[in-house]
């Protein structure tokens, strides 16, 4: 259901002479349950390969296919997927609850189902006894915790994630790494995890996707990558200190 297919996919941001193209032609196959980690330099391309994937931003050429069904029009609404930013902006103004409940309940699931959601949620990231607080009442790992659990009760069949952890400080974030991780195993949903950093991608990734300069320079499990880099850019960006 969450497979994803990835063909020779372009991105151009401008028109004509003045185009500036940033994505040449990437190919990548996702199958159902996998967590994958696209993972390079800053500005080569990862967050605008993910907003291609969300539904986000025109894809100049090529085809994005989730579940067998083709979405390369820009129509986020329609494609069943959940993204978690880097800056997650909470409602000041809610409790962590209606935070959680809020998208659900615009999209008219009714009210036993969002509670029931909301609760397991709560209960897979830790989040049971924080329900009646603001936002600012909450730690930053604990806010990441909270914009994580507004993707969970959706039921996504994709996570995308776009540096969810760049923010966090480094214990908060080996923390929320490995709630990530125990994320993943409980609902085994497809995920595709942006990142700059190597040892987070080394970490989280089943498979990664190494880019460079809009192209993927090689994918393979983070040992094949390590071991058996395909190019002197990937053994030079795996092999140097994050
Ligand atoms: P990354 O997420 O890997 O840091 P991005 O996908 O954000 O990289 O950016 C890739 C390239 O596209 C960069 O050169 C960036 O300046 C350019 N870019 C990103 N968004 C836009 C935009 N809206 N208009 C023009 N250029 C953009
Ligand atoms: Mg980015």
């Amino acid at each position: 259901m969450g497979a994803i297919s990835i063909r020779n996919v372009v991105k151009r941001y401008g028109h004509g002479p003045a185009a500036l193209q940033v994505i040449h032609g990437v190919n990548a196959e996702i199958t159902d349950g996998e967590f994958i980690v696209i993972v390079g330099p800053s500005g080569c391309g990862k967050s605008t390969l993910l907003r291609m994937v969300a539904g986000l931003e025109e894809i100049s050429g090529g085809e994005i296919a989730i579940g067998g069904r083709v979405v390369n029009d820009v129509e986020p609404a329609g494609r069943d997927i959940a993204m978690v930013f880097q800056n997650y902006a909470l409602y000041p103004h809610m409790t962590v609850y209606a935070n959680m409940a809020y998208g659900l309940k615009i999209a008219r699931v009714p009210p036993a189902e969002i509670e029931a959601r909301v609760q397991k949620a709560a209960k897979i990231l830790e989040l049971g006894t924080l329900l009646d607080r603001k936002p600012r009442q909450l730690s930053g790992g604990q806010r990441q915790r909270v914009a994580m659990g507004r993707a969970i009760v959706r039921q996504p069949q994709v996570f995308l994630f776009d540096e969810p952890l760049s923010n966090l400080d480094a214990k908060l974030r080996a923390q929320t790494r490995l709630e990530i991780q125990k994320l993943h195993r409980e609902l085994g949903v497809t995920s595709l995890f942006v990142t700059h950093d190597q040892v987070e991608a080394m970490t989280l990734a089943q498979r990664m996707i190494v880019m460079n300069a809009g192209r993927m320079e090689q994918v393979g499990t983070p040992d094949e990558v390590y071991t058996r880099p395909a190019t002197t850019f990937v053994a030079g960006f795996i092999g140097s200190p994050p």
